[in-house]
């Protein structure tokens, strides 16, 4: 089999380019393990404009979004399913100081372009926070699953999805291309969409990951009835089911795919500070965010073979940055256009040396 490019690699990440390639005319073939705990299925897909302790918004946000909805919005027309699902998003102050911060940044109009109102505060049984909130517009959340099998349908119905974990090694670049023997494929690239998993890529291993596993609970809470994710300690985000899902940690030490008892126990206390409604857990979840040290994509060219090419680091931000992220690297492939250095692989490479 031929294709132009070889896209290695079924997440959010690989996808996204997926798509971002086909649709510019290039002949795709997507090869995964096709395994149910990569990040992105776990993931809870949510895009916040404003994050963190300290209410940050960053600047590029904005045009970051845009290519984002526009991205999904078009996927959606294009398969008739609904998985991007913008709502505004309510965070919750932890106390007069946070109010008094969040304050000020709107004082200083931080948030120009956002809709952000506040919110007055709760205690009635249910919502515990005396101190306020404030709704803020766009947010969005990605149902990831109904995304990936839906991209994953398409292309097999094409003939353009293998499942296979392929050992990259075997990969034989040359100035024709790239030729896969074990999938028995030669095309012109091969774009890797690994995930944590490309810590073990041979070819570009000077990228400095640093994986964070994050566990995730779906929840039964009778008689609530909200449409738009709350952030409290812990975020708690509605699905179309009915149900809730609740989450997350950061854990770097032990990267595997495994629940643990301590974390959900520790999420549910989380919740319970700011939620008053008994929760029933339904299910219980843990994936492995692909990050790296300075928390930007990775975006390029492999140094002396540019056949070979990688769009990773998306790190918690896969909904928001893997629609830019494919477009750039599609400017890169089609018009030599370049990758903003902060977002390119040649960071890595310059550090790492060789
Ligand atoms: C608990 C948790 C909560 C999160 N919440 C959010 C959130 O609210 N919003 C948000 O934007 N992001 C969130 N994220 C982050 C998000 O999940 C990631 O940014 C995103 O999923 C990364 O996608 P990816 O495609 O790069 O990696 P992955 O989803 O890991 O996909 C990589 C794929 O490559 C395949 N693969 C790797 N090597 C090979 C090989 N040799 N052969 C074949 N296949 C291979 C793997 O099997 C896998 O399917 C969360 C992550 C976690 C863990």
């Amino acid at each position: 089999m031929s294709c132009d490019y070889l896209v290695i690699g079924q997440g959010i990440a690989g996808s996204t380019l997926a798509w971002t390639l086909a649709d510019a005319g290039y002949c795709v073939v997507i090869v995964d393990v096709a395994q149910q705990t990569n990040a992105s299925s776990v993931a809870a897909g949510l895009v916040t404009p404003i994050t963190g302790k300290r209410f940050t918004h960053a600047r590029s946000w904005m045009a970051e979004w845009e290519v984002a909805s526009r991205f999904y919005s078009r996927i959606e027309a294009r398969l008739g399913t609904r998985f991007l699902h913008v709502q505004p998003s309510v965070r919750w102050f932890a106390s007069e100081d946070e109010k008094e911060l969040w304050q000020q940044r709107m004082r200083n109009g931080d948030y120009a372009g956002l809709d952000v109102r506040y919110v007055p505060g709760r205690d009635d049984g249910t919502i515990f926070a005396p101190y306020g909130g404030f709704e803020m517009f766009p947010s969005a959340r990605l149902d990831t699953v109904t995304y990936l099998a839906a991209t994953r349908e398409y292309f097999c119905e094409r003939g353009a999805y293998v499942q296979h974990e392929l050992d990259l090694s075997g990969l034989v670049p040359s100035l024709e291309g790239v030729r896969v023997p074990a999938l028995d494929i030669i095309c012109q690239g091969v774009v890797f969409c690994q995930g944590h998993l490309g810590r073990s890529n041979p070819w570009f291993p000077h990228v400095d990951f640093r994986p964070a596993k994050g566990e995730i609970l779906t929840l039964s809470i009778g008689g609530y009835e909200e449409l738009r994710t709350q952030h409290f300690d812990v975020w708690l985000a509605p699905q179309k089911s009915g149900t809730f899902r609740t989450g997350s940690n950061y854990e770097w030490d032990q990267l595997d795919e495994l629940p643990t008892e301590r974390v959900r126990n520790a999420l549910l206390q989380r919740l319970s500070g700011s939620f008053r409604v008994p929760v029933e857990v339904l299910n219980h979840q843990a994936g492995i965010r692909p990050a790296v040290s300075d928390s930007r994509p990775v975006v390029g060219f492999h140094a002396t073979h540019p056949q070979l090419m990688i769009l990773n680091g998306l790190g918690a931000k896969g909904t928001l940055w893997a629609p830019l992220a494919s477009s750039l690297l599609l400017g890169l492939i089609a018009d030599g256009e370049h990758i903003p250095a902060e977002w390119s692989v040649n960071r890595f490479e310059c550090r790492g040396g060789s």
